[in-house]
């Protein structure tokens, strides 16, 4: 008692046969991102900016953004760090950003999509994350949310681009982009898999909605084919797919993502130790095996029981 077991000592996620799976973090506010910082998190996997502006009446100027930035940027050094560019609206509404009212506000205008009718504010978180990578001399990942075609991934890609920001990715939380998920490889050089958000939108759910819950369960065969359809696109064009979305926290299922094809994970910190355990004891076959044998099932409890009927040591 009172002494954590080996397995979970700290170090880089990697299965048993040595597949590293980097273990990132889900960050929000600066805090946590200085905390993240100070232990063995390979990275910043998703910084959900929009997060720390929701107390902001008018919205924060390029220095102001391009300081917090760079203090992240900073503070992970070496390791990657994933900005998400605002994503304003529905459940994370900012008063900057108005948006007027909408019936259905899951599907209206939120994420990326606020950048039509307010191009400016993207356009000046850009130019704010340029500047902090000038200044530290990182190079940061940034990505933009709920992308649903290609169209949309280029024009992001580009505006990006014109700030010399390199490394462009996009967040696939929508089915469309998944089920494209060739194309978006063709304009990007990464994509994030959101599965709470995929997980709402393909079962036609409201993730705020309790009685639902089952629905929104991370276990749904469908939310897994989707995920495989991006893992086999990502293998094909040889760019990373990464999860960070809630359901990356859950050890057992995070040995499955791997075996769909997630090349690296982004949790919560406190999730880390227990995924990291999970991958550290099976091999990628097992991954594999894990991932068919739950696309097969005809539901989420039937999916988690028969991953977990699966492997050396079955869980
Ligand atoms: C997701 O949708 O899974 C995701 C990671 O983004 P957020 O939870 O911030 O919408
Ligand atoms: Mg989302």
């Amino acid at each position: 008692a009172g002494q954590s077991s080996p397995s979970l000592e700290p170090g880089p996620g990697r299965t048993a046969d040595g597949h590293p799976v980097p273990l990132l973090t889900n960050v929000g506010s600066g805090p946590d991102a200085l905390a993240a910082a100070a232990t063995d998190s390979e990275g910043v996997g998703l910084l959900r900016t929009e997060l720390l502006f929701l107390d902001r009446a008018v919205r924060p100027s390029v220095d102001e953004q391009a300081r917090i930035y760079a203090a992240v940027l900073a503070a992970f050094g070496e390791r990657p760090v994933v900005v998400r560019t605002l994503d304003a609206g529905s459940d994370k509404p900012l008063a900057f950003l108005p948006l007027g009212p909408e019936d259905n506000p899951a599907l209206g205008v939120r994420g990326l999509r606020t950048s039509g009718a307010n191009p400016g504010v993207l356009d000046e978180q850009l130019a704010a994350l340029a500047m902090a990578a000038a200044g530290t001399g990182r190079t940061p990942s940034v990505m933009a949310p709920m992308v649903s075609t290609a169209q949309e991934a280029a024009a992001f890609a580009e505006a990006a681009h014109r700030h010399g920001l390199t490394r462009v990715g996009v967040m696939v939380e929508v089915p469309s982009a998944a089920l494209r998920a060739a194309e978006l490889f063709e304009v990007v050089d990464f994509v994030s898999i959101g599965t709470n958000d995929l997980g709402q939108y393909v079962m036609a759910a409201d993730r705020a909605c309790g009685p639902l819950g089952h629905l929104l369960d991370p276990w749904q065969p469908a939310l897994l084919d989707l995920v495989a359809m991006v893992g086999a696109a990502g293998a094909a064009a040889g760019k990373p797919v990464g999860v960070c979305g809630e359901a990356a926290a859950d050890p057992l299922l995070a040995t499955v993502l791997v075996g769909l094809g997630a090349t690296s994970l982004s949790t919560a910190a406190g999730a880390r130790a227990h995924v990291r355990a999970a991958l550290a004891a099976v091999g990628m076959p097992v991954c594999r095996e894990r991932a068919a044998a739950a696309r097969s099932a005809r539901g989420p409890d039937e999916a988690r029981a028969a991953a977990a009927a699966v492997g050396p040591d079955a869980v």
